[in-house]
């Protein structure tokens, strides 16, 4: 649904039970489902070896799937040519044409596709500016910075308007300041052309900033697929909640019990709260009657208060204070366990912990850890 110069393509990818194991037996990728709507920004995010270039590979038909299917379209695409997938892929190295000046590097696809020299040039001034690159367009990729070197790749990439645009840790080689600026360029380029992008990346804050979604992959299997603030807020596995977010969301061991005079015993390591049972706190575990849980709990969502505060909270020591600038975190504990909160005004070695400001997010259960004896 494409044609070389400017006709809008729509492009839906859909991963339906892919699976690849390499020769070697190695299963890099493991039973994936996963739908790139159109237009959407994808990121695959996940540890190094979990298989998201594996799985960015197969969609570009560089790499054949052991099972499952590739969709494009709604298409079965698993025998389709790489070069008939309307597809522009970057890598880490962008592999730039040394002797061409860099107008003729983004326009040499045009050319391979035979388009005249007049819409040729119009369409590169176009991608240029958007890069922020038109006033280098005569110079050759050794006269450029880093920056403006993937750029230059970035542009060419995309130049043909491909339908989905795939990109491989794009930025891992550039220095950290260039990459927050290229996130929020290669995001709103991808966005103002409309066209569905899937981005591999190991890097969480370039996938929270960068994604429409997030699909967060483990060991070739896929844990959780969400917005940005759906898998940081409500992440779906243990995995997801350790591995997204820092400081590290607290994950505390408790036991739920469900009194019949309406309140809830929930008990951290050695302490126990009294929740009654319009606190909302109830609420989240009073469903784990009877069960010892993992609960989740965002630093962010608690609230060190003055020592003895009325109320039903956890008592903790201090053990030090870490600035950020805009922030201050705390690092408590609460006997067996320590836990990190937001300072927000603790003083002293001492401080107990109330949901207070964060009651309607104070936590989650993340896994169940031993099912209710007998009953229910
Ligand atoms: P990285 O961020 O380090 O690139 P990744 O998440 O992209 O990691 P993949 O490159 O997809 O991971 O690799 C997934 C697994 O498959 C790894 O264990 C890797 O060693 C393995 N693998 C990749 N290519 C091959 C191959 N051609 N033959 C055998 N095993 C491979």
């Amino acid at each position: 649904s494409a044609d070389e110069l400017g006709e809008e393509t729509v492009t839906t990818v859909a991963l339906k039970d892919v699976t690849k194991v390499f020769a070697d037996g190695t299963r890099a990728v493991d039973s994936v489902n996963l739908d790139v709507n159109d237009g959407e920004f994808m990121v695959l995010l996940g540890p190094s070896g979990c298989g998201k270039s594996t799985v960015l590979r197969m969609v570009a038909g560089l790499e054949d799937p052991s099972s499952g299917a590739i969709m494009l379209d709604g298409e079965l695409a698993n025998d389709l040519p790489p070069r008939d997938r309307k597809i522009a892929m970057v890598f880490q190295d962008f592999a730039l044409y040394p002797h061409m000046t860099v107008g003729d590097n983004i326009a040499f696809p045009l050319r391979l596709a035979g388009i005249e020299p007049v819409p040729r040039g119009e369409r590169v001034t176009d991608v240029a500016s958007a890069l922020g690159i038109g006033d280098v367009l005569g110079r050759k990729p050794s006269q450029l910075s880093g920056g403006q070197r993937q750029r230059v790749a970035m542009g060419r990439a995309i130049v043909r308007r491909p339908g989905l645009f795939l990109m491989d840790e794009p930025l891992s080689n550039l220095d950290s300041g260039l990459r927050a600026e290229l996130r929020a360029e290669i995001s709103g380029l991808t966005r103002e052309l409309g066209v569905t992008t899937i981005y591999v990346t190991h890097d969480q804050a370039e996938a929270l900033t960068m994604a429409d979604r997030v699909a967060i992959m483990r060991k070739g299997v896929l844990q959780d697929v969400g917005t940005p603030t759906q898998v940081y807020g409500r992440p779906a596995t243990l995995y997801v909640a350790a591995f997204l977010g820092s400081p590290r969301m607290n994950l505390l061991e408790a036991s739920v019990y469900v009194h019949l005079d309406r309140y809830v015993t929930l008990t951290l390591g050695e302490q126990a709260l009294y929740l009654p049972w319009d606190d909302i706190r109830s609420r989240a575990v009073a469903h784990y009657h009877g069960e010892r849980i993992v609960v989740g709990m965002r630093a962010e969502a608690l609230t060190p208060v003055a020592p003895d505060s009325p109320g039903d909270v956890l008592h903790g020591r201090i053990r030090y204070l870490e600035h950020h600038g805009h922030e201050s975190l705390a690092f408590l504990d609460i006997g067996a366990t320590a836990i990190v909160v937001d300072e927000m005004g603790a003083r002293g070695d001492a401080a107990d912990v109330a949901g207070q400001r964060g009651l309607r997010r104070f936590g989650q259960v993340m896994q169940r850890l031993a099912g209710r004896a007998g009953e229910e």
